[in-house]
């Protein structure tokens, strides 16, 4: 049977949420040009305030969303986390994440403030972007209280779409033999390396990987389609998937971020659980 986009509710679990002025110097990042005039990353299709952003979510069927974003400076994260906490008191069906810089000297006392007072599900962390390690050393007090309080850390640590000396299957290892029982997603399912991340999901039950910008037509991340995971591999580890967009930072109609998936004509029970149950049981939705 196939199913259409309109046939589901959703849970996203990766969408990006930024103080204006930060989502456009990212929108303008991602839209730079090269010499040749060729976008350097791709063109983004939702550049809209925050409202506009969480109506169009909405009329995606989309009934919770995260508030990923990061810091890429010293003394920023604070007040990106302190923005957030207004934003999710406004819209109560965020689910809001906070950020972190290595070298801030407060870090431990905000991302305290953001557990405990504000009731953050977790941090996100974007080696890609912040260039730092993720096993850094700088981190671990921070890693410390996200296992304490049973929260999550969200990490872009696949090679997807370029890879530089901070992202890699490598790299996450180096952490996660410290962290092994840490609640963990990764995005991308972590692309370009599935089949290493996909292993791993059977020895780390807290381990799980986001959809975000796979199984897309005419992608651009600069990969083969074979080489992402097949549905009989979807299928077998259902209960550890979970559908992420990437929204707003893609280049095509949302709808196209279920699409891919939906083809496989799998079993309903399938998509309930990617598209909106896993997501609902690990983060406690009622
Ligand atoms: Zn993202």
């Amino acid at each position: 049977m196939t199913y259409a986009h309109k046939d589901f509710e959703y849970i996203d679990i990766h969408t990006h949420f930024f103080p204006p002025k930060i989502f456009k110097a990212i929108w303008d990042y991602f839209e730079q040009r090269d010499d040749d005039d060729k976008v350097i990353g791709w063109p983004v299709n939702y550049k809209l305030s925050n409202e506009e952003l969480i109506k169009i979510l909405e009329t995606n069927n989309v009934k919770f969303f995260t508030t990923y974003n990061y810091a890429h400076k010293r003394n920023i994260a604070e007040y990106i986390n302190e923005w957030t906490y207004k934003f999710k008191m406004v819209h109560t069906s965020a689910i809001p994440f906070g950020c972190v810089w290595p070298n801030d000297n407060n870090r431990i006392n905000y991302i305290e403030r953001i557990f405990d007072e504000y009731d953050f599900y977790g941090i996100k962390i974007q080696p890609l972007v912040q260039k730092f390690h993720l096993n850094d050393k700088r981190m671990y007090e921070i890693y410390d209280l996200i296992i304490d309080k049973g929260k999550w850390l969200a990490v872009h640590i696949g090679t997807a779409p370029y890879r530089n000396e901070y992202v890699g299957y490598k790299n996450f290892m180096n952490f996660l033999t410290r962290y092994s029982n840490m609640n963990i997603i990764v995005a991308h399912m972590g692309a370009f390396e599935y089949k290493k991340f996909i292993n791993l999901l059977d020895q780390h039950e807290n381990l799980y990987l986001d959809t975000a910008m796979i199984y897309i037509h005419n992608n651009v991340f600069p990969e083969r389609e074979t080489k992402r995971p097949k549905p009989e591999t979807l299928l077998s580890y259902q209960d550890r998937i979970l559908f992420g967009s990437d929204y707003p930072n893609i280049p095509y109609e949302y709808i196209n971020s279920t699409k891919g998936l939906l083809n496989f004509e799998l079993p309903r029970k399938f998509y309930e659980n990617i598209f909106y149950h896993n997501a609902k049981r690990i983060f406690n939705i009622s």
